[in-house]
This record gives C-alpha cells, sequence and structure tokens, in this order.
C-alpha cells in the first residue's frame, strides 16, 4: 500500500517542520487505538498517519518523496529497495516524546528500556488472553504438605500449522490460518505440572501466570487460576493454621489424670491430663498444627477437645463404689 503523505496528514507540501508535527499530533490525538479500543477504521488510520510522518519527519525520506512521487519512492525510492513503512511492535520508533504527548504523558514511559514502549503503543489488535478457572481438589493433608499436582488442561501453544504467524501460504500469497484463525496459537491438551504451596487453604487461589488461555497478535496469556478445595479429613478439621481434633476418654482418666495418646500429622504425641479433666474441656499442643511454611512464618497448634466416655453397665460392686465416690466427692 501507498499513500500520499501530504494528503494523509493534510499538510501542505511547504509546510514546515512544526507545521507537520502539529497536524500529525492532532491526528494521531484522535485516531490513536488506546482512545478508540476495537475501533479497526480508526486503527488503520492510525497506520496510515504514523507512516505518512515517518515519511515527512525525516528529511532524507521527505526529499526522496518529493524528488521521486508516490509510485516511485515506494517501488524504487532507496536505491531500488522501495520505501518501507516502519514496523510499529518492533525496533527503534523515533517519535518517542509525541507518544508521550498523545497519550497523556509519563504513564507509559517507565515501562521499558528507552523509556518507550512500541507494542503498548502501538497495540493493534494486541491482546491479552482471558484468565480461565480451574477447581482443584485437594486432599487434606496434601493441602497441608504442599505438592507437585498433574493437570490435564488445554493451554496455549503456538499453532502447528502456521507455526505461529497466523498465515498460511496458499495461492502464491498468504490468507489467515484455518487452524488457529489468525491468532497464531492454539490450546492444546497438555498434562501440566504445578506446584502447591505447602499450607494452601480451602478457597484459595492459585494463580499460573501464563497457562490461561492464549493471547491474540503477540498479546500475553492470560493466567491459569485455580481455585482450591479442600476435602475434610477424618481426624481433623482445619482453621487457619491450627487443627482441632475430639477425643473420647475414659472417666477414669478423666478423674485420676494422666498421658493421653493424641494423634497428630506426622504421627502421635503425649498429652498430660490434669486430674479433673472436665468433659468438653480443651487443651492445646503448641506447634503441632499446621506446619510453618517459611522460617517467618509459625506453625499452628492442634487442640484436642476431651469427651468423657463412662462405663454403661455397673455390676452391684461397681454401684457401691460409685455411691462412695459421690459421697466423697460430690460435683455440685
Ligand atoms: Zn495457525
Amino acid at each position: 500500500m501507498s499513500l500520499d503523505p501530504y494528503k494523509t496528514l493534510g499538510v501542505d507540501k511547504k509546510a514546515k517542520e512544526e507545521d507537520i508535527k502539529k497536524a500529525y499530533r492532532k491526528l494521531a490525538r484522535k485516531y490513536h487505538p488506546d482512545l478508540n479500543p476495537g475501533d479497526k477504521v480508526a486503527e488503520s488510520k492510525f497506520k496510515e498517519l504514523s507512516e505518512a510522518y515517518d515519511i515527512l519527519s525525516d528529511p532524507a525520506k521527505k526529499k526522496e518523496y518529493d524528488s521521486l512521487g508516490e509510485d516511485e519512492f515506494y517501488q524504487r525510492g532507496f536505491g531500488g529497495s522501495g520505501y518501507k513503512p516502519p514496523k510499529f511492535d518492533s525496533g527503534d520508533f523515533p517519535w518517542a516524546d509525541l507518544f508521550n504527548d498523545i497519550l497523556g504523558g509519563g504513564s507509559r514511559s517507565s515501562k521499558s528500556k528507552g523509556g518507550f514502549s512500541f507494542g503498548e503503543a502501538f497495540s493493534f489488535g494486541k491482546r491479552k488472553g482471558q484468565n480461565r478457572e480451574h477447581v482443584l481438589n485437594l486432599d487434606f493433608r496434601t493441602a497441608i504438605s504442599g505438592s507437585e499436582v498433574t493437570l490435564d488442561l488445554d493451554v496455549p501453544g503456538p499453532c502447528p500449522r502456521c507455526g505461529g504467524q497466523g498465515v498460511v501460504s496458499a495461492g502464491g500469497g498468504v490468507k489467515g490460518c484455518p487452524e488457529c484463525h489468525g491468532r497464531g496459537s492454539v490450546n492444546n491438551r497438555q498434562t501440566i505440572k504445578a506446584h502447591i504451596p505447602a499450607g494452601v487453604k480451602d478457597g484459595q487461589t492459585i494463580r499460573l501466570k501464563g497457562m490461561g488461555f492464549s493471547g491474540e497478535g503477540g498479546g500475553e496469556n492470560g493466567d491459569l487460576l485455580l481455585k482450591v478445595q479442600v476435602s475434610p479429613d477424618e481426624v481433623f478439621t482445619r482453621q487457619g493454621d491450627h487443627l482441632y481434633l475430639e477425643r473420647p476418654v475414659s472417666v477414669y482418666l478423666c478423674l485420676l489424670g494422666g498421658s493421653l495418646e493424641v494423634p497428630t500429622l506426622s504421627g502421635r504425641a503425649n498429652l498430660k491430663l490434669p486430674s479433673g479433666t472436665q468433659n468438653g474441656q480443651t487443651f492445646r499442643l503448641k506447634g503441632y498444627g499446621v506446619p510453618a511454611a517459611s522460617s517467618q512464618k509459625k506453625a499452628g497448634d492442634l487442640y484436642v477437645t476431651v469427651k468423657v466416655t463412662l462405663p454403661s453397665k455397673l455390676s452391684a460392686e461397681a454401684k457401691d463404689l460409685a455411691n462412695r465416690l459421690a459421697q466423697a466427692a460430690p460435683v455440685e
């Protein structure tokens, strides 16, 4: 495609550098893709404006255009190779200061080397992929210990048909790739391994960057959001980093006091019950909860609630003893 840069910018052949710049700035602001999201007409208009400005802002190119005219300039300028418009999303673009103007100043300037990101300013059709969600069911203990899990998911990858180009050759020219519809990438069923950190909680989200749906036109992929669902455990319940359990304890151990063996995540621990332990009383085993995931954190605790069990059948002798105990240690 060739164009008349003077017509495109609406300036006279005798226009001064400053007037060309002014005309470009005014029109570029009007048609800038960031200010006209999704508007294809504005997008192509903006490309034309930028191409026109590329020619007229460069004295060597301007001179060549003026002496050759439009057709010659595009076909045989520059020693026969013809004029090539600037590639917007790569390399050095000469008018960084102008874009800072157009886009309202410094907001973009800190993002890339040289203070200007071409990919961002010229984000034609460049779209970040959607995030995708996946429910991750975890076993109670796996959630606590952390693990590597294996997931079968559709993940974006380069299109095998077009090699990620988005176009294929057809009849001496090119056409949009029928496999990926021009996106350059397709979703493939893949087995991915994800690291699940120790101590994840029910309802938590784990973000895997770039594992979501593929972006378009070279835009980055979305993220994969794993929504954690933790299945209950037969022994423990969990709140945050603390674990809870109930243990049946005989009335005699409660009355006399002694050692109670309780299950823990890693095995067993002994809990010392004082004489006179009450039904429903809760004891804490410090540090026996969810282990600390990092050295900055503290391990949780294990809370053991006592449920007193009583003998259900009493002999005459046992009743007699219970009577004597009731008199010796009355309960209010
Ligand atoms: Zn393709």
